[in-house]
């Protein structure tokens, strides 16, 4: 099973139907939303046609910045369905994946101090319902299902167009999340940051230390690795919190 939600921006009316059940079904809290609406700038316009607007939200990415960020692997990514969780029982309220996802797509829940993010409406999903943003969604910009189905709208917008999938330049992070026929825009993702403590491992993680490879496990540096090159790639413009 492999779930990804598909989006075609061309349309979406920006009704922001999709947040606001997003926000009651999540119960997020005042100012901070799971998805968003990305607005296409002026300079856009007249170079690339088509939409105006971009739904998102977590790409539960196959490459996720996330995971390994999470010192206390609260945050982890289900092989069997490709989505990425946070296990709020794990959750210390750290705060280091949020600025470690390019996509803002992570906060810190002020309550509950734990962090919070799109999870595709587990609590709707295992009543059978879809995720409350497709559910409300009228114009089906957004879809939802499961792309080895042949049979999920998912899967059946794919086949049938071209796709992208948004990343920040460098951060090969493979989303779940696929734009067909319009993308723009393309420059609000953010540089993701590892935290420092995990920098400060890596400092000492060069050839010939083995002995830390061994305390911090070969998994753990192969992705913080990962997270780290990818700290060189063009800075296009900072994305902010879905506040
Ligand atoms: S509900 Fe659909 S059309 Fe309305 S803003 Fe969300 S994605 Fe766009
Ligand atoms: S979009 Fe961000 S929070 Fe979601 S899986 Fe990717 S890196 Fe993690
Ligand atoms: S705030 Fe984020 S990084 Fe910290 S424990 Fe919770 S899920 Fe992990």
């Amino acid at each position: 099973m492999k779930l990804a939600m598909v989006i075609d921006s061309s349309r979406c009316v920006d009704c922001k139907a999709c947040m606001i059940s997003c926000s009651t079904a999540n119960e997020t809290p005042p100012g901070r939303h799971r998805n968003w609406i990305k607005t296409k700038p002026p300079e856009y316009s007249a170079a690339r046609p088509g939409g105006h607007f971009q739904p998102g939200a977590c790409m539960h990415c196959e490459y996720p910045t996330c995971v390994p960020a999470c010192p206390s692997g609260a945050t982890w990514r289900k092989t069997e369905t490709g989505e990425v969780l946070i296990d709020e029982g794990l959750c210390i309220g750290c705060g280091n994946c949020v600025p470690a996802c390019p996509y803002g797509a992570r906060y810190i829940h002020g309550k509950r101090r734990v962090a919070d993010k799109c999870d595709y409406c587990a609590s709707r999903r295992v009543q059978g319902l879809e995720p409350a943003c497709v559910g409300t969604c009228l114009t089906k910009a957004r879809v939802f299902g499961d792309l080895d189905d042949p049979g999920s709208e998912a899967a059946k917008r794919l086949g049938k167009a071209k796709f992208v999938q948004l990343e920040y330049p460098g951060v090969a992070t493979r989303p779940a999340m696929f734009y067909v026929k319009e993308t723009a825009p393309d420059n609000w993702m953010r540089k993701p940051e590892a935290p420092a403590s995990l920098r400060f491992l890596s400092d000492f993680a060069a050839p010939g230390v083995k002995t830390l490879v061994g305390l911090v496990g070969f998994g753990l540096l192969a992705a913080l690795a990962r997270v780290l090159l990818l700290k060189d790639g063009d800075a296009k413009q900072q994305g902010g919190a879905h506040e």
